[in-house]
């Protein structure tokens, strides 16, 4: 049996928010707006929000205190200052629209025993989300999922609701501003979702054909993550190739490299992307279905996976942990049945510990 469902309507112009503004009326008297501490306000999407509001006259209330991977504290923080909002209009990268998602919940069902909510309860709902993404990376506007840090297990995890945004809009000019470091390492992130959803053992063919397009999309773009400064025309494909790389992970969800990339942002702080770019090459070396990982090489328009790599490790580098970091790590993607069982083969834990070598030293073991 084959099923695809991602119920999020999602829109993609110009000035969507303006264009748009009759949907922000349809959900209720007051808004609460989750977003970052800075970029939405220098990108111009915190304005072109408030103004549509103001004109519907929809009262609304700005949470813009997420810190990126927020914990379960961060999103209370932003559920009390919402508790009489209707709905919730989330901005920027994945960690405000995450935090957005998982402030829904608990506006909806109390802000108490947020951990175990967040956490333990799969059926929650949530108040309406509307999404407007400002990172080419995460695909959260298009998935169900909300990673949030989990200082009780030390790791980031995907929350346990499973909640879509009713609408994603999606506007480029949100997304011309990145710096250099979080433009690269967010496409990166976008670039892990598509092949690990392609290579997943959930993959259905019509995950796979969205995650081939999505790839071959990215790979058109690829030479521009080298330019300091991204045309608009590039950025839109790498921004729908990114909306692509959510819808495919929205029914797959992610394998290794992710499990693997957790622990490197907990620990060593390494941005999202990054850490699951780092161990992309060596991650494939390992993948057994040899037919697949040519045509992602081939969908990314390298000649070779060792072209590959040497492309990802010109973006974005080689890993720097010590042996003991690499034992610890592995034994916490072991301990990740999630990610585990998403993978088409049985895993070692001297697989991993390899992957993360090879990401270390750039050599070949
Ligand atoms: P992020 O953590 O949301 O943001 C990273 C940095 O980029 C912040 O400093 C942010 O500033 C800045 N930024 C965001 N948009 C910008 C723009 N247009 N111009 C300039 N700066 C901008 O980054 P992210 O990589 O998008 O999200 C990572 C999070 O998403 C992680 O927690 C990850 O686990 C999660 N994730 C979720 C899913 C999912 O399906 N739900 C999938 C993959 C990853 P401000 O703080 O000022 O906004
Ligand atoms: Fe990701």
């Amino acid at each position: 049996m084959k099923s695809y469902y991602m119920p999020t309507k999602v829109v993609e112009c110009e000035n969507v928010v303006i264009k748009n503004k009759d949907l922000f009326g349809q959900y209720g008297k007051k808004a609460l707006i989750v977003t970052g501490k800075n970029s939405s306000k220098v990108n111009g999407a915190l304005k072109d929000v408030t103004d549509v509001l103001g004109e519907l006259s929809v009262s609304y209330e700005i949470f813009d205190k997420v810190v990126e991977n927020p914990p379960v504290d961060n999103v209370v923080e932003g559920g009390l200052a919402g508790l009489d909002c209707d709905f919730i209009v989330g901005i920027g990268g994945g960690s405000p629209i995450d935090a957005a998602k998982a402030i829904g919940v608990l506006i909806k069902n109390g802000t108490e025993n947020a951990y175990e909510k967040l956490y333990e309860s799969k059926g929650l709902k949530s108040i309406p989300i509307i999404a407007i993404p400002t990172t080419a990376g995460t695909g959260t506007e298009t998935t169900p999922y909300a990673i949030l840090t989990d200082h009780k297990n030390e790791t980031k995890r995907n929350y346990s609701p499973r909640v879509f945004p009713e609408y994603a809009l999606m506007d480029v000019r949100y997304f011309l501003y990145m710096p250099l470091h979080v433009r690269n390492n967010t496409c990166i992130d976008a670039l892990t979702h598509l092949i690990e959803s392609y290579m997943t053992v959930n993959a259905t063919p019509y995950c796979e054909y969205i995650a081939l397009e999505g790839i071959r999309m990215w790979g058109t773009v690829k030479e521009a993550l080298k330019d300091e400064t991204m045309s608009k025309e590039a950025m839109t494909v790498f921004m729908n190739a990114s909306s692509l790389a959510g819808m495919a992970i929205s029914q797959t969800g992610t394998s290794l490299p992710h499990g693997m990339g957790y622990p490197l942002t907990y620990y060593n702080k390494i941005a999202h992307g990054l850490a699951n770019g780092v161990v992309m090459k060596a991650y494939l070396e390992m993948c057994k279905d040899e037919e697949k990982v040519s045509k992602i090489v081939d969908n990314l328009g390298f000649d070779s996976l060792e072209q590959f790599g040497g492309f990802l490790q010109s973006i974005i580098g080689t890993l720097d942990i010590t042996e003991d970091e690499i034992d610890k790590y592995s034994e916490s993607l072991m301990a990740n049945a999630g990610k585990l069982k998403n993978h088409p083969d049985p895993v070692t834990l001297d697989d991993i510990k390899t992957i993360y070598r090879k990401a270390v030293k750039g050599v070949t073991i």
